[in-house]
C-alpha cells in the first residue's frame, strides 16, 4: 500500500490494473489480448492482476502467466472486498506513468489500449470510454443503468460523465490525487472523475462477458447507486428539507382552515379520512427523511471508523527486467 520509489516508476509506460473475481474461464485469453494491445507500445507496460478473493482457479491461472512483452503483479486480497476495493488495492500498487482500469472479462476491448496512450500521449490526463452500446445486457440493466446516470447527474455537484464506467486512462499525477483521498467510500466512478485535469471521451461498443457471469445483482447494483449519491451529494437531505416544509406549511394552512371552519359552522365530528390521511402521510415523510438521514449517518459511521478498505495476503511482482524474476514482497 505504500508508494514505489521514484527511480522504478518512471522505468514502466503503462499499468493496467485488472480486478478479478471467479475469472478463471477468462484469464487466459484476455491475457493473451492484452499482450498483443500493449507490445507495440514504445515503453514497458505492467498488468496489475488483483485477485479479490476468488473461490475458483483464478489465482492459479494468474501465477501461472507470464510473457516478455509485459511486467506482471499479483495482488490476492485476504477475502472478497468487492470490486471498487480491488481497483483502489490496484491503484495503489502502480508504477506506470499512465494507468488503465479494466475489466477481466473482456467487455472492455484491450484493443483500444493503443489508442488510449495515444491520446494521453496528446497531452489529456484522463480518458474516458463511453459506451455507445451495451450488447449482451438485458433492457432492463439498461433502463436501470440509464435512470441512475440521469439521477446521477442531476444530484451530484462533481459532473460524472454518463455510460463512462470504471474502464479509463488516468496519468499518475491523477492517479495521486486519488490514492491520497482518504475517505473509505470509494465510489470510483465518482473519485476518478472528482480530479478533472485535462479530460477527452472516446466511443467505444461494450461487448459481452466472454464467459462466466456478472458479479452484481440488482441488490448490489442498488447498494452501488445510493454509496454513488451519498458520496458525490448532499442534495437529499436538501429535499428532505423541503419535503417537511412544504408538509409543515400545508399542516399550517389546513389547520387555520379546520380553526375558522368550526368557528363558523360549528364543531362537527367528522374527519377521520382527513385525520388518516394527515397521519399517514406526515408519518411517511418523517419515516423518509429520517431514513435518508440515516444513509449519510452511516457513511459518517464507516469515515469514523476508518478501517482500511481491503487487506493484501500476498504481493508478488513478476519483473522480467530483474535478474531472479520474480519473488518481492
Ligand atoms: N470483480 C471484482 N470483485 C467483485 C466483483 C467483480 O474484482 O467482487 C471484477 C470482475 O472479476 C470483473 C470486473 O470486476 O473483472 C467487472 O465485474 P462484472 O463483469 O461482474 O461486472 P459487470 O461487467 O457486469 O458490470
Ligand atoms: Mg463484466
Amino acid at each position: 500500500m505504500t508508494a514505489t520509489p521514484a527511480t522504478e516508476q518512471s522505468a514502466i509506460l503503462l499499468s493496467v490494473i485488472v480486478p478479478c473475481y471467479n475469472e478463471e474461464e477468462v484469464i487466459d485469453q484476455f491475457f493473451a489480448r492484452l499482450v498483443d494491445s500493449v507490445k507495440n507500445l514504445d515503453g514497458r507496460s505492467e498488468a496489475i492482476f488483483i485477485d479479490d478473493g476468488s473461490k475458483d482457479g483464478t489465482l492459479d491461472k494468474i501465477f501461472a502467466l507470464s510473457a516478455d512483452q509485459i511486467d506482471i503483479q499479483v495482488v490476492q486480497l485476504s477475502r472478497n472486498f468487492g470490486k471498487e476495493a480491488a481497483m483502489s488495492a490496484g491503484l495503489a500498487q502502480v508504477r506506470g506513468q499512465a494507468v488503465i482500469l479494466i475489466d477481466a472479462d473482456l467487455q472492455d476491448p484491450p484493443e483500444l489500449i493503443g489508442e488510449m496512450v495515444e491520446k494521453w500521449r496528446q497531452g489529456f490526463d484522463v480518458v474516458n470510454m463511453q459506451r455507445s452500446s451495451r450488447q449482451g445486457e438485458t433492457a432492463l440493466k439498461k433502463f436501470t443503468a440509464n435512470m441512475f446516470y440521469k439521477v446521477m447527474g442531476h444530484l451530484s455537484e462533481t459532473p460524472i460523465p454518463q455510460n463512462v464506467g470504471d474502464f479509463r486512462l488516468l496519468s499518475r499525477r491523477v492517479i495521486e490525487h486519488i490514492n491520497a483521498l482518504p475517505e473509505k467510500n470509494r465510489y470510483m466512478k465518482g473519485l476518478l472523475s472528482w480530479p478533472g485535469f485535462n479530460q477527452t471521451t472516446v466511443q467505444f461498443e461494450r461487448d459481452p462477458r466472454l464467459a462466466g457471469e456478472t458479479k452484481w445483482n440488482y441488490g448490489k447494483l442498488f447498494g452501488l447507486a445510493i454509496d454513488g449519491i451519498t458520496a458525490f451529494s448532499t442534495k437529499p437531505l436538501r429535499l428532505a428539507s423541503w419535503a417537511g416544509s412544504i408538509v409543515a406549511l400545508s399542516a399550517f394552512v389546513y389547520g387555520v382552515w379546520i380553526v375558522l371552519k368550526t368557528m363558523l359552522f360549528g364543531e362537527t365530528v367528522a374527519g377521520y379520512p382527513s385525520l388518516m390521511v394527515a397521519i399517514l402521510g406526515l408519518g411517511g415523510v418523517q419515516l423518509l427523511a429520517i431514513g435518508i438521514l440515516g444513509e449519510y449517518l452511516g457513511r459518517v459511521f464507516v469515515e469514523v471508523k476508518a478501517r482500511p478498505n481491503y487487506l493484501i495476503d500476498k504481493t508478488i511482482i513478476k519483473d522480467n527486467s530483474s535478474t531472479d524474476g520474480k519473488g518481492n514482497q
